[in-house]
């Protein structure tokens, strides 16, 4: 079976009825004891030093662990550095097949370059349905550890983000992930309710440092909302496959993440943001608008190539718990 490497989720049922796996390269950058030489790796071949370390830790990645076979790269609705590094493993003989998920939500123009995606990787379109209603049931955990994180206060923060962040590929093997979660999910549910004051939003790419969760948990609140982990779960159980897709926010306008958000604050209950940035990403300018029209008070933190919280970010983050107590 090729392993399918991703940089950001996109239809994995197309890559599963190709007789495929899909592998998310983050998740396997940031996870492994070897990240630090992945990075290194990217820069030793001519990585700019000022190019986000997802980006360059993902090249890194391939390359040391040739845990791939092939790449798609997404080259609409993500992230304009990954053409570069889709031209840089092309180089070296990776094959590489692009994706595009239309900026407007265009249902028509989704399931075109879904097709196409199909037609390149030799997958019928009866075989992805049927893996997009296998997978329903997976992705109905999702839902429910996220039911434990915000309604049921059970599950933490950093439970939350791991179970959905890996939803971008179900590890590979959604037997095994199916397993894991319903595991944790009896674990989180013979739990008493966790009882922070403070209920915080997170907004923005995952972090390169997940100890933040732990971080702020100690300061006395508790992130109830992953933004871009949710939608990687394809929080839309009515929808069928394409409607879900083109549903999913994370490709779109900002303006489509903020009505997102906006729900979410809503019905969450949420006290603050937590606006997640990578160091020399673009999507650093869109700060300006979640401050613009999220009525609610954002903390800004930079993440940089450290895979650690820093000892600044920590007390910015202690002292905007202790302004947001202040406040109700
Ligand atoms: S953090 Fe920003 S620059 Fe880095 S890969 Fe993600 S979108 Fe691209």
């Amino acid at each position: 079976m090729a392993r399918i490497g991703i940089t950001t989720t996109i239809p994995q049922e197309i890559i599963l009825a190709s007789g495929s796996v899909p592998v998310d390269l983050n998740n396997i950058f940031v996870s492994s004891e070897n990240r630090e030489s992945f990075l290194a790796r990217a820069f030793r071949d001519g990585y700019p030093r000022t190019v986000c370390p997802w980006i360059a830790g993902i090249y890194g990645t391939i390359l040391e662990t040739g845990s791939v076979d092939l790449l798609i790269a997404v080259t609409q609705g993500d992230c304009s550095n990954t053409h570069a590094l889709a031209e840089t493993v092309e180089d070296i003989g990776f094959k590489v097949l692009p994706f595009a998920f239309p900026y407007d939500k265009n249902p028509e123009l989704l399931r075109a370059e879904m097709e196409q995606l199909a037609q390149k990787l030799g997958a019928r379109w009866e075989n992805i349905l049927k893996w997009f209603e296998k997978l329903r049931n997976v992705r109905s955990l999702c839902s429910r550890i996220d039911e434990l994180t915000w309604r049921e206060n059970r599950a933490t923060g950093f439970e939350n983000h791991f179970w959905l962040v890996s939803s971008s590929d179900f590890w590979g093997d959604a037997g095994a992930y199916e397993k894991g979660i319903s595991r944790a999910i009896a674990d989180i549910e013979a739990r008493k309710a966790l009882r922070e004051k403070i209920r915080l939003g997170y907004i923005g790419v995952p972090p390169i440092f997940p100890d933040i969760y732990d971080d702020v948990e100690k300061m006395g609140a508790r992130v109830v909302f992953n933004e871009t982990q949710r939608q990687f779960s394809l929080p839309y159980p009515k929808n069928d496959f394409v409607s879900a897709y083109s549903k999913y926010t994370y490709p779109k306008s900002v303006f489509t993440r903020i009505d997102d958000i906006k729900r979410e604050i809503a019905r969450r209950n949420i006290h603050g943001i937590l606006h997640y940035t990578q160091s020399f990403c673009f999507r650093q300018i869109e700060d300006l608008l979640f401050r613009r029209h999220l009525e609610i008070p954002i903390l800004t933190i930079e993440g940089e190539s450290s895979f650690e919280m820093d000892e600044r970010t920590r007390v910015r983050l202690e002292a905007f718990i202790r302004m947001l107590e202040d406040r109700i």
